[in-house]
């Protein structure tokens, strides 16, 4: 019986797996399809200056438009693309889109930043800093430009060669932030060798952040700590006035969140940008 119920199992199990390596390879190949006929869209989300309001940065966030699923958050593929390697050629497409907006920005007169994020195994892709050194001059601008985000874990998967792929990308001349700061296991004896220059307050602590003083507690604490270590401090996750006075309050240098815009087609910035303008005169 019990080699029966071994047996069995043995065939449940590789069903199981033959099932889910399935459903990934044809995710795979449906995420390679997407990016043949141009199924991703850039979509950014301003970063305004906590002190004047002025928008200083956009943060660029993937968005896949399925023809039949409709449109399918980061969350819903960005591990998978992680986990099969497709994350390189993702990434090169964010950041080539990212660029180009730039650019056409810049010829628009308007000059801000943006935010590309960027995964583990873009930090352990030798080539990345050529690459993107390459797109950058196809599309006219500046390293400078740029702000690349990387979360601790993304960093701790492999510190060695992380932090060789971020001091090349840094001597380029990008900045760099750490994103989701909080959430990760770094030490920051470690952070401290790295050549950041941001620091980004996960959003878990943002939120609801006026009713919980705990949270009040650990956002004023990385305030001080990022501010202590000579870099900028960005809060995400802005959803009410009263949190936005918060972080002034604390001295917060820059946030994002919903009450400021939630994440737009990049294509509609330059507008919203106008609008928000406007309503800071009015
Ligand atoms: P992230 O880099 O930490 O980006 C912030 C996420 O929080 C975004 O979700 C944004 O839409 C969301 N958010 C911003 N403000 C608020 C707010 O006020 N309230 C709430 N509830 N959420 C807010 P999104 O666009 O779904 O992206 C999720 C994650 O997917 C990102 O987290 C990032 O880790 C990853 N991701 C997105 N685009 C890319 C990409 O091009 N490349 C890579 N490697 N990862 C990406
Ligand atoms: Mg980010
Ligand atoms: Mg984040
Ligand atoms: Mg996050």
């Amino acid at each position: 019986y019990a080699a029966k119920l071994a047996k069995n199992g043995a065939v449940l199990y590789s069903q199981t797996i033959d099932k889910s390596s399935q459903q990934s390879l044809s995710l795979l190949t449906e995420m390679r399809t997407a990016l043949e006929q141009n199924h991703f869209q850039l979509y950014v989300q301003p970063k305004v200056s906590v002190i004047s309001n002025e928008v200083v940065a956009v943060e660029a966030l993937v968005r896949w438009f399925h023809p039949e699923k409709g449109m399918i958050f980061p969350d819903q593929f960005i591990p998978f693309a992680e986990q099969t390697g497709f994350i390189r050629q993702l990434t090169r497409w964010v950041m080539n889109a990212a660029a180009a907006c730039c650019q056409q920005w810049q010829n628009a007169g308007i000059n801000i930043k943006i935010s590309v994020n960027i995964s583990t195994r873009d930090l352990l892709d030798q080539e990345l800093p050529e690459k993107f050194a390459e797109i950058l001059q196809k599309n006219q601008v500046l390293p400078e430009c740029f702000c690349l985000e990387i979360t601790e874990s993304a960093i701790m998967d492999d510190p060695v060669r992380a932090h060789l792929t971020l001091d090349k990308l840094h001597a380029m001349g990008m900045e760099l932030s750490i994103d989701d700061f909080g959430t990760g296991y770094s030490s920051l004896a470690y952070l401290k060798r790295l050549p950041v220059d941001e620091l980004k307050i996960d959003k878990s602590f943002v939120l609801k952040m006026e009713q919980d003083i705990d949270n009040t507690k650990i956002v004023k604490s990385t305030i001080d700590l990022g501010h202590n270590m000579g870099l900028r401090v960005v809060a995400e996750g802005i959803e009410n006035a009263e949190v936005l006075a918060l972080l002034k309050e604390l001295g917060c240098d820059q946030a994002q969140g919903y009450f400021i815009s939630k994440p737009m087609p990049a294509g509609n910035m330059p507008a919203w940008l106008e609008r928000w303008k406007s309503n800071q005169t009015a």
